[in-house]
């Protein structure tokens, strides 16, 4: 039931500068279809942490009208209450007014980013990541071999034996102590572009191979394509691709997540192909969104390319299960049979893809396992892209409770659907440390490892 009325944007002049640009980026029609009813609050994970309006969708959308309403002035309680929001869209599906709560944290990051005043090291950190690192796949595949060197030469080693981690706040060690084995070779490195489907083709898809994906996971990239030729699809990975922007856009860099978004789209439609395939919540959020992102571009062109490329992503379970042949899996009997499975879903997954019902299906087919259902897997596990670096204390409450559950249910597999969720449950893990031996992977890995064929 969305509400029809359309509220014209106050015509205030705001005295403060950060007021006059979030009155200008905020979607202020998003703001009056919020109608108060409180059916988001016991979804928000910072509400039912704090159990503080302020804390909640309701409590947050109220401040940014507020203040472009001239009410109030944007000030750092303002500020700390926006960063506070996980941005994990839980308030989203729950809402009966369909208030695209996600657009309205953005554009208030947005405006809150174009104001900010770093010191000189954090202006120099933030350019380093969003302009030097993460837009260019050279670098990326630079800071990949700088940390498998980090990882195999034994500095990794020697750092932690000395004693030099100790230096570090405590969640950077810790997120040390999880780093998966990285690498600079990626999935094209690897496997080429084309990689042919197992038996005719359905469709042909393309990967959307991400940039943490793609040095840090770079098996799972392997995998999912592999798992994709078996379900019978064609997979292309085009060369040119860069990153989804989800980081730049989740930190008020709107325009890097933009231009990235148009980099994408020409390539991949320039690909010629069926679906995008992504195999992390997060980044498919954004991707899925592309046509959101682009909505006020001044080309027609740009604007129905990014409608077109909206349409085509997936994420790689619903893929298999609504497009292709799911197929067969099985515990190898070698592990001593029966082994149970719990499920993390990717907030972004869930609630932005509407991926739930796949990975579900996809687990509960693999034979010789129990599929155990976890309380609350539902709930925000804190990671949250940078999340849990800039808010670890809150970060580090959600991750209590997920272990509680997590642990209750003595899985031996606790599985996921994106690299931060999947760090996030590796911490879980090394801190809780289960009674019982209990494994966080990626659902990709975990199905094409037990993949019923002579070819694997
Ligand atoms: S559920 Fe939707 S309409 Fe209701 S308070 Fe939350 S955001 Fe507003
Ligand atoms: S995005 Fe998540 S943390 Fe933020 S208000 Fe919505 S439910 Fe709460």
């Amino acid at each position: 039931m969305a509400n029809s009325n359309v509220m014209t944007k106050p015509n205030i002049q705001h005295s403060n500068p950060l007021a006059q640009s979030l009155l200008k980026k905020l979607d202020y029609d998003q703001l009056t279809n919020c109608m108060r009813c409180g059916f988001c609050l016991p979804a928000c994970p910072t509400f039912r942490e704090t159990g503080l309006e302020p804390e909640s969708p309701r409590g947050r959308i109220a401040l940014m009208k507020a203040v472009a309403d001239g009410l109030m002035d944007p000030d750092q309680a303002f500020q700390d209450q926006m960063n506070h929001c996980l941005g994990c869209r839980a308030c989203e599906p729950v809402c009966p007014a369909d208030v695209k709560y996600g657009q309205l944290i953005e554009q208030a990051r947005d405006a809150i980013e174009d104001h900010a005043v770093h010191s000189v090291p954090v202006k120099g950190l933030r350019k380093l990541i969003f302009s030097g690192i993460f837009p260019k796949r050279s670098n990326m595949k630079m800071l990949g071999g700088s940390l498998a060197f980090y990882q195999q030469s034994g500095l990794q080693k020697l750092a932690r034996g000395t004693g030099v981690m100790r230096l570090f706040p405590q969640h950077l060690r810790e997120m040390e102590s999880i780093l998966p084995e990285s690498t600079s070779k990626g999935v094209v490195e690897q496997l080429g572009t084309f990689y042919p489907a197992k038996g005719e083709a359905i469709a042909r898809v393309a990967l959307f191979r991400g940039c943490i994906m793609d040095v840090m996971f770079a098996g799972t990239n392997v995998n999912t394509v592999k798992l994709l030729s078996e379900a019978g699809f064609e997979v292309v990975i085009p060369k040119a691709q860069v990153c989804c922007g989800a980081l730049h856009a989740h930190s008020g860099e709107m325009d890097q997540a933009r231009s990235l978004a148009k980099t994408n789209i020409d390539v991949f439609k320039r690909a010629g192909i069926d679906y995008i395939a992504s195999n992390a919540g997060g980044c498919g959020a954004l991707l899925v969104e592309y046509d959101h992102l682009l909505h006020e571009d001044e080309s027609i062109q740009t604007r129905d390319d990014a409608r077109w490329f909206a349409e085509r992503v997936i994420d790689v379970s619903k893929l298999i299960v609504d497009k292709g042949r799911i197929p067969a899996f099985a515990e190898n009997k070698d592990t001593g049979g029966n082994v149970s499975i719990t499920y993390q879903d990717s907030c972004h997954l869930r609630n932005v893809m509407k991926s739930s019902a796949q990975p579900r299906q996809l687990m509960r087919s693999v034979g010789g396992t129990t599929f155990i259902e976890m309380k609350e897997s539902d709930r925000c596990c804190g990671s949250a892209g940078t999340y849990n670096v800039l808010q670890p204390e809150m970060a580090g409450q959600l991750l209590e409770h997920k272990m509680e559950h997590a642990t209750n249910t003595k899985a031996t597999f606790m599985l996921t659907s994106n690299p931060g969720c999947l760090l996030q449950m590796k911490l879980g893990i090394e801190q809780h440390k289960p009674p019982f031996k209990m494994e966080a992977q990626h659902i990709v890995d975990f199905l094409y490892e037990r993949i019923v064929s002579d070819s694997n």
